[in-house]
């Protein structure tokens, strides 16, 4: 048995206070145990924003250049553990290989990207109205960042959070998901043999409830980034805003795939397939309702049970989709199976867990498809979170529409149509933060904005690219008279 991870504070690996940890075993074979973690308390969480607060000074005050340097660095050295890492993301949250390979990709990526933009970081300069003036604009770091992170994607989310809070100058507390913590704790290995200074990033593992919630009510921190399901998140905002912090909460998804008369069904049932079945579901902009035409309902739905059925499923060390992360995750997706079967909708494909020798013990369960769905039932409504999707016919586009837009949430919608004109109204009338002609729902690119609209986010700040640099930016407007 390895030893158990520490938590990472002020530049040392540490254990905590309460002398406990936690294990986490491997999804696809819940019998094996991956890793231990330090189960953390509120004082662990208080001594972790204390050293986040003592290296401010050091950091902002370190030239941006020179942090850039710090997470090119770091993300070299991610590149150097790619195949290490990919291996802790599957063992801990069962993603398929070359999913978990991509995402490590991505937080890679992550780190060269925001390395570049700490040595852009700057202001503008203006126009005065009297002589002798220099008025310009400075881009200044807002203080200590309090970082809480999901574990479905437990490495990229950290990092696109992670570099460029650190590249504008924070430090930070970062709590990772209690399910998945390995990767976050690798990205703190790399940016230390990088060269970070003592107390700039401080990783915590435990519950949210005690240590993200003392991150989140310290006055030590300024900043609240989180990423997680709705009902969490909504709290974690209200406790944020009451403590007068800036906060960003990015939440839950019910993300719509609409598929008009033009298409053709065999492409639109890739896309639904890809972003539907695709990460076990477990994405919060993963496609779970295809909203669909009545003229090409019934080929649509034939080609997307073929693909349902024809799926790999097993352990993500070689097969196409890996299982849900917990027991508790795959069975409030078979609940949601029951309960959709209770409402009236047709399952056609899947419903249950999967027979044979590779899936006898994991999580896994079924690619599921519902026909027959009316969008007022909860599989409709509810955000499931596995590999299932609910069909709904409609007779024309502005009926599509309506219905893609008839839910709390508004992460990501997409369209798939040969009518130009329908793309557009699409892009000018679908109610979400990522909006897509003729592709999955799910898939971002790192240097564009991305957020929710509605129940989705707190609709406060974006994350990633340029606008990921904002939340963590203060301007400061300096009028230098000489
Ligand atoms: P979760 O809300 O259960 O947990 C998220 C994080 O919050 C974890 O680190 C958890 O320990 C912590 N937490 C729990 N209670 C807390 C509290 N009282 N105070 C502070 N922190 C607390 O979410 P999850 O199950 O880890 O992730 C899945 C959810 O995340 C899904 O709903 C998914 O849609 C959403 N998600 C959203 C995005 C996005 O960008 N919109 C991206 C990925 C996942």
């Amino acid at each position: 048995m390895t030893e158990p991870s520490k938590n990472y504070v002020n530049g040392e690996w540490v254990a905590s206070e309460t002398g406990e940890t936690a294990e986490v075993t491997n999804p696809a074979n819940p019998s094996e145990v991956v890793a231990t973690y330090q189960h953390s308390n509120e004082n662990d969480a208080a001594a972790a924003v204390d050293a986040a607060v003592a290296a401010e000074d050091e950091w902002r005050n370190t030239p941006g250049p020179e942090r850039g340097r710090i997470l090119r660095e770091a993300g070299t050295l991610l590149a150097q553990r790619k195949d290490e890492l990919t291996e802790i993301l599957i063992a801990e949250e069962g993603k398929a290989r070359p999913e978990a390979a991509g995402e490590v990709q991505r937080a890679i990526d992550i780190f060269h990207y925001f390395s570049t933009k700490a040595a852009d970081l700057g202001g503008a300069r203006k126009g005065a109205s009297g002589p002798n003036t220099n008025l310009y604009t400075r881009q200044e770091p807002v203080g200590v960042a309090a970082l809480i992170t999901p574990w479905n994607y437990p490495i990229a989310i950290p990092a696109w959070k992670l570099a460029p809070a650190l590249a504008a100058g924070n430090t930070v507390v970062l709590k990772p998901a209690s399910i998945a913590p390995g990767v976050v704790v690798e990205i703190a290995r790399a940016l230390d043999e990088a060269g970070l200074p003592d107390g700039v990033l401080n990783v915590v593992t435990g519950p949210g409830s005690s240590v993200g919630s003392e991150f989140i009510g310290n006055e030590g921190t300024d900043l609240v980034s989180f990423t997680g399901s709705s009902q969490v998140g909504e709290m974690v905002y209200e406790q944020a805003t009451d403590a007068g912090k800036r906060v960003q909460t990015e939440l839950g998804g019910k993300n719509p795939t609409l598929v008009a008369d033009s298409a053709d069904p065999a492409e639109a049932a890739d896309i639904v397939a890809n972003g539907g079945f695709g990460t076990t579901g477990q994405s919060c902009t993963a496609c779970s309702r295809a909203i669909v035409h009545e003229d090409v309902y019934d080929d649509f739905v034939a080609e997307l049970v073929d693909r349902a059925e024809s799926l790999d499923v097993g352990p993500g060390t070689d097969h196409e989709m890996g299982p849900q992360v917990s027991e508790s995750e795959l069975s409030s997706t078979l609940e949601y199976i029951d309960i959709a079967e209770g409402e009236g909708a047709t399952l056609v494909a899947g419903g249950g867990v999967p027979e044979g020798e590779e899936v006898e013990t994991g999580h896994f369960v079924e690619p599921t498809v519902f026909t027959d769905v009316d969008s007022d039932m909860r599989i409709a409504q509810e955000e499931v979170f596995g590999p299932v999707v609910a069909v709904i016919e409609v007779s024309d586009f502005d009926e599509g529409l309506a219905v893609a837009n008839d839910v709390d949430y508004g992460l990501s919608a997409s369209v798939v149509t040969d009518d130009h004109t329908e793309a557009n109204r699409f892009v000018d009338e679908a109610e979400a933060g990522v909006v897509k002609v003729n592709d999955k729902t799910t898939g971002l690119e790192l240097h564009v904005p991305f957020g929710g609209f509605k129940r989705s986010s707190s609709e406060t700040w974006r994350e990633q690219g340029d606008a990921g640099l904002d939340f963590y930016t203060i301007e400061k407007t300096v009028y230098d008279n000489y």
